[in-house]
């Protein structure tokens, strides 16, 4: 199985460098600028293919502007790309124009740069410069030494961005290795996930992310952003933007650590499916979710469909009416209002089952989930949740573990 993935890199050039990048993105736009305005045959009909588009355009590109032979052809690329998509709209009977290239970017490949750990080799205008990655610090978990620096993945090539206002070049390093996809367990299970404020996500098993570090930084930068907002001048304005960015990156990168650890959570406890409660409008149910939150949760669960999937585990989404409600307990089930006497804890009223609320919401997502695969089932559905002191299943027994979790007592954390 071929896995792709692409690393966002910024950059460290000197002014004069950054002048030649600056040089060479404009002139790589208008490359394939120039490629469209002559993409129409004598009879007005639109050229998609590549060959021919640059029969018609290579060599009075290459006259034009100063550009790699490598990056004529990329723009040439990029332009018949886009003007497929155009004729596409067109045969299924949409309103399309041609496409206008205006953005700041450009694509390299290997023959047009040259990618090492720690810097890269472009080609410009004004022949090779030398751009410094500017990397975050030993972390085992960030992307960048999961793809970029890893040995398995192999650098295809990349596209050059200027962000604005922050000045700031990036390269998105696209990288691809091929794995073994491996086999889903056999009897898998599943691992639900609960997503909250104070707990930003909880498992089945037990395992905890606060929320507070997301909930910290977003007060301390609505702060800042009042406070520069009241100055209102141009410099704070841009501030403000850059607080935003800034922001972004660090949410980011811890998003990154939680979906990393439920997925690391997930092949650890053998599990085939990873389920979450349905997205779909969790902030109007979710007490004191803001905006910010509702974006985090969309965020954190691309990151672990998208990771879940090279180790061959399934994440889905699930109804989420109840589960904070019913009793996860074994052979309880027992579901009312009232077995929620505060946002933390779970009481059920019937068999007196006290937990942690937010673990006993995952244990019954994963549980939903369970139910529905096995109503669809074709013999291959999963058998059970996985918890901390084993495994529930769809008759509500429950299975001590063939793992490591064997003997731990008491699934409830501290309340
Ligand atoms: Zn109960």
């Amino acid at each position: 199985m071929e896995v792709r993935r692409t690393v966002p890199v910024k950059l460290d050039v000197t002014d004069s460098d950054a002048a030649l990048l600056h040089d060479t993105i404009d002139q790589f736009r208008d490359a394939a600028n120039y490629v469209v305005r002559h993409a129409r045959d004598d009879d007005g009909y639109v050229i998609t293919s590549k060959r021919r588009l640059h029969d018609r355009t290579y060599e009075d590109v290459r006259e034009a502007t100063d550009l790699h032979a490598n990056l004529v052809q990329a723009a040439r690329s990029r332009a018949a790309e886009a003007l497929k998509s155009v004729v596409a709209k067109w045969k299924r009977g949409k309103k399309a124009s041609l496409p206008r290239f205006t953005s700041p970017f450009l694509e390299y490949d290997q023959r047009s740069a040259t990618f090492n750990d720690d810097h890269a080799s472009l080609s410009t205008v004004g022949g090779r410069i030398t751009a410094e990655y500017v990397l975050p610090g030993e972390n085992h978990d960030t992307p960048h030494s999961q793809y970029l620096l890893s040995e398995d993945y192999e650098t295809t090539g990349a596209t050059l961005h200027y962000r604005e206002p922050a000045g700031e070049f990036y390269l998105h390093v696209r990288t691809k290795a091929d794995v073994d996809a491996p086999e889903p367990p056999e009897n898998g299970t599943v691992l639900g996930v609960d997503l909250g404020v104070k707990n930003i996500a909880v498992t089945s098993t037990g395992v905890f992310w606060s929320g507070d570090e997301l909930n910290h930084w977003h007060r301390e930068y609505e702060k800042r952003r009042a406070s520069m907002q009241q100055k209102g001048t141009r410099s704070a304005h841009e501030a403000m933007k850059r607080v935003g960015e800034t922001e972004t990156g660090r949410f980011e990168q811890l998003f990154h650590r939680v979906a990393n650890g439920i997925v690391r959570e997930a092949v650890e406890g053998g599990c085939s499916h990873i389920a979450f409660e349905d997205l779909t409008g969790i902030r109007d149910r979710m007490p004191g979710a803001k905006r910010l939150h509702e974006w985090a949760f969309r965020r954190l669960y691309e990151y672990v469909a998208y990771r879940a999937k090279e180790r061959g585990v399934a994440v889905k989404q699930v109804d989420p009416q109840y589960t904070s409600q019913r009793c996860s307990r074994t052979g309880c089930g027992f579901t009312h209002p009232d077995n929620r006497p505060s946002q933390d804890s779970f009481c059920c009223q019937k068999c007196g089952y006290k937990v942690h609320a937010d673990y006993n919401a995952a244990k019954n997502v994963g549980f939903k989930i369970l139910r529905s695969l096995h109503k669809s089932s074709d013999g291959d559905a999963p058998v059970g949740v996985r918890i901390n002191t084993g495994t529930l299943n769809t008759s509500g027994f429950t299975t001590a573990p063939d793992s490591v979790r064997v003997g731990v007592h008491g699934e409830s954390p501290a309340l």
